[in-house]
């Protein structure tokens, strides 16, 4: 299949830390112009089967997706698997099991914005959350906002809720094995997201491809809202280098906070095998 097609395959919805539905996410896909998508949501499979439906009312060719949180080296790295069954035991067992300790995790971010006089924010990060075994660090952002604490949710990540910040809370997330294990064996694909947002040193991101590829890890995203030129040319590179399909994805969130919209990203490289190359089988 030729890499110049207009896939999203990578986004959120309300089922994680998005701020629209499936169905208005698959809407919009269509609208910006999508032909094959894929909803994301952070360590849930929640919104799958409602994805499905409004992609196949939509037009839209679609394959089953989650981005799965990992501790690697100290931070915190995410994996996208796409393709997958998403009933498959190991799947939906090991996503439920990683989304368990964000509840105390978001106790203790409170507890701790509270003493830097910064009262209620777990229950006022509440609202907006839809699901709640997926309580995020973007809804405390959208409170704090409200609160008037700051003026827009990347302020609040800045200054308030990333590492070395008063309200962040260390957290161990899945084992690297374990998400591309659990991608694997439901028959998808694993693939690094975003690898230009990753604060590694040099040789921490030839140890993450290293052992990503061992693990049985395929693809990596090139073309990413997080992205810009260097960054294209450079996980291009990595395809050759590591021998990794290459994936393409907006990383939308919600209409008021995402640079990137649905759809509105450059087209692979022409030197890349795309991620949906391995994955025709998979497509609904
Ligand atoms: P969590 O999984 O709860 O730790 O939250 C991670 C989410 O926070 C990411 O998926 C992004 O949506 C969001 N996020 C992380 N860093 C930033 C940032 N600097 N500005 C805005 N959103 C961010
Ligand atoms: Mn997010
Ligand atoms: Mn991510
Ligand atoms: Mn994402």
């Amino acid at each position: 299949m030729t890499p110049y097609i207009n896939a999203d395959l990578h986004c959120h919805s309300i089922v994680s830390d998005g701020t629209l539905t499936p169905e208005v996410l698959a809407q919009r896909a269509k609208a910006n112009g999508v032909e094959l998508w894929a909803l994301t949501d952070h360590d849930e499979i929640g919104g799958q089967d409602r994805a499905i439906e409004a992609a196949r009312l939509a037009g839209l060719r679609y394959l089953t997706g989650a981005e799965i949180s990992v501790t690697f080296a100290g931070t915190t790295v995410h994996i996208v698997g796409l393709g997958m069954d998403h009933t498959h035991p190991a799947l939906v067992n090991g996503l439920r099991a990683t989304r368990g300790g964000r509840e105390m995790r978001a106790r203790a971010m409170s507890d701790d914005l509270a003493r830097v006089g910064i009262p209620g924010v777990y229950d006022g990060a509440l609202k907006y959350v839809d699901n709640p075994e997926l309580i995020s660090r973007t809804h405390f952002a959208r409170y704090l906002v409200e609160a008037g604490v700051c003026k827009e949710t990347n302020e609040v990540f800045r200054k308030y809720i990333t590492e070395g910040k008063p309200g962040f809370v260390p957290h161990r997330w899945a084992s690297l094995r374990d998400a591309v294990g659990w991608i694997t064996e439901s028959g998808g694909v694993a693939i690094i997201a975003h690898p230009g947002r990753y604060k590694l040193t040099a040789n921490e991101e030839y140890a993450l491809f290293t052992e990503f590829k061992t693990l049985g890890g395929q693809g990596v995203e090139v073309m990413t809202g997080a992205h810009g030129q260097a960054d294209y040319v450079k996980y291009a590179d990595y395809c050759q280098e590591f021998d990794l399909a290459a994936s393409r994805g907006s990383d939308f969130h919600s209409p008021e906070e995402s640079h990137t919209d649905l759809g509105k990203l450059p087209f692979l490289p022409g030197s890349v095998t795309p991620v949906w190359e391995l994955l025709e089988s998979r497509i609904h």
